[in-house]
């Protein structure tokens, strides 16, 4: 049988980093068999549902490079979820109820046992129509067993699950009903997906039996992700959309890397791989249980590693966003290609992610240059700095404007010994000039970056410092 998956999201908000993961594991199960990787967007849910978050899914997984074989939108089968029910309703295995929820619950108090449906209208023959909803009855005796390759087998007791409705008194067919039709109608044969749905299996698993689906799927219930504290990752609270992971300059391929580190990592136990090589060594027996932690200060360490990795045109050329595109925080014409060349390879060193890229190079893109004031307050507090800046004025108009490494460096040596004779260490000479010259106290290596400024441009902001003291 050949080996179909699918990445079921639900556009309820912008892709999840937790979604991402569960979206690479199917897709390199899919790829590695030569099987389909199926994208099913399960927007029924019309109440939480936005277009846009569909535009969203697609990008986000055009993004990272996770490409489809086919393509469903679940909204567009709800006359197969509804003749499947029917054929449910035909073949006996449900029945309508029309008991109001503080009934359902009243009779629970009673029995003093667990809340949950009784199965009280199991056997009166009621019709539809009304508040009537359409329930499925559910085994009494035996348990419901889930075969899952990161779980286990874990056991349901039949008589735990009550009689589920499978279809609302509006006419409306219940997100698990619809779910199982489409994994049976598509031909799934591994259901990979969040650890969340695994209470739910066992109504899947019955579901499934009672339209004939044949051999179930393969189930793989993959861990939680936590964050720093253990938590679960929540959109409300912590940063999971991977468009702000996007946008903030993570690269693709380190999203998918690191992505696939929580929950599974190669045979060798090295963190660093590819998607190819992932595809060959990846095996679902080997998905851990634990929940897994989403390490930001990780995921940086990795992104800046793999910026510093890159060919120079590579790492200028991601960077466009950022200097020329949306994301550029000034106007198109003020991004100059050759300032940016000379700049790109101390830059390169020197970010994790992308977007600090402008607030490096801004300095010398645009003409006025906006100073911290902190930073500019902390640079400028000796007495030393008003001397040392008339002296830096008067020397840098005249020494040859050149940064040689380890020879000759005569911006650095005239400021060093300024530096001296007024008893500024290094650090503290640098430091008011960095902050005139840049507007803040960290950025790129300072003398390379006066060379590319020029000598009338780095005159000019010093003479705007110095009346500022
Ligand atoms: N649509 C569900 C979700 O987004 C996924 C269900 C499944 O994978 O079976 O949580």
């Amino acid at each position: 049988m050949p080996v179909r998956v699918r990445f079921a999201p639900s556009p309820t908000g912008f892709l999840h980093v937790g979604g991402v993961r569960t979206a690479l594991y199917n897709w390199v199960v899919a790829r590695q068999a030569g099987g389909a990787f199926v994208l099913r967007i399960e927007d029924t849910d019309e109440a939480r549902n936005r277009e846009e978050w569909v535009t969203g899914i697609d990008e986000a997984m055009r993004w990272v490079g996770l490409d489809w074989d086919e393509r469903h939108r679940q909204s567009e089968r709800a006359d197969r979820h509804a003749a499947a029910a029917e054929r449910l309703a035909a073949a006996g295995r449900t029945y309508w109820c029309d008991c109001a929820r503080e009934e359902v619950d009243a009779r629970a108090r009673e029995r003093g046992g667990p809340p949950g449906y009784d199965g009280h209208c199991r056997d009166l023959g009621k019709g539809p129509g009304g508040d009537a909803a359409l329930r499925f009855r559910t085994p009494d005796e035996g348990t419901t067993t889930v075969v899952d390759v990161v779980r286990g087998e874990p056991a349901f007791p039949n008589a735990g699950i009550e009689d589920f409705v499978v279809v609302r008194s509006n006419g409306k067919v219940m997100f698990v009903l619809a779910n199982v039709v489409d994994d049976i109608e598509m031909g799934i044969t591994h259901v990979i997906r969040a650890e969340e749905h695994l209470p739910t299996t066992p109504k899947y698993l019955l579901l499934w039996e009672a339209l004939g689906g044949g051999a179930p799927p393969v189930f793989a219930h993959l861990p939680v992700i936590v964050n720093e504290k253990r938590q679960k990752l929540s959109k409300r609270r912590d940063p999971v959309a991977l468009e702000l992971y996007r946008d903030e300059g993570y690269l693709p391929e380190v999203m998918l890397n690191y992505l696939a580190l929580i929950g599974w990592s190669p045979p060798d136990g090295r963190e660093r791989f590819t998607l190819a090589e992932m595809v060959a060594e990846f095996r679902l027996e080997d998905v851990g249980k634990s929940p897994g932690f989403f390490d930001v200060a990780k995921l940086r360490a990795f992104n800046g590693d793999a910026i510093r990795a890159l060919p120079v045109e590579e790492f200028t050329a991601r960077c466009q966003p950022w200097l020329t595109g949306p994301l550029a925080p000034w106007p198109p014409e003020a991004y100059d290609e050759q300032v940016f060349a000379a700049m790109a390879p101390l830059v390169q060193e020197r970010v994790a992610v992308l977007s600090e890229v402008p607030a490096m190079v801004d300095f010398l893109l645009l003409s006025d240059v906006r100073v911290d004031e902190d930073d500019w307050a902390r640079a400028a507090k000796p007495e030393a700095v008003a001397p040392l800046l008339d002296r830096v004025l008067e020397a840098w108009a005249e020494v040859p404007w050149e940064h040689v490494a380890d020879e000759r460096e005569p911006l650095k040596d005239s400021l060093f010994a300024i530096g001296d004779e007024l008893g500024l260490n290094r650090k503290r000479a640098q430091a008011p000039v960095r902050a005139a010259v840049t507007g803040r106290s960290v950025g790129p290596p300072l003398f390379e970056s006066l060379v590319v400024l020029g000598r009338e441009r780095t005159l000019d902001r010093l003479r705007a410092a110095r009346a500022r003291l």
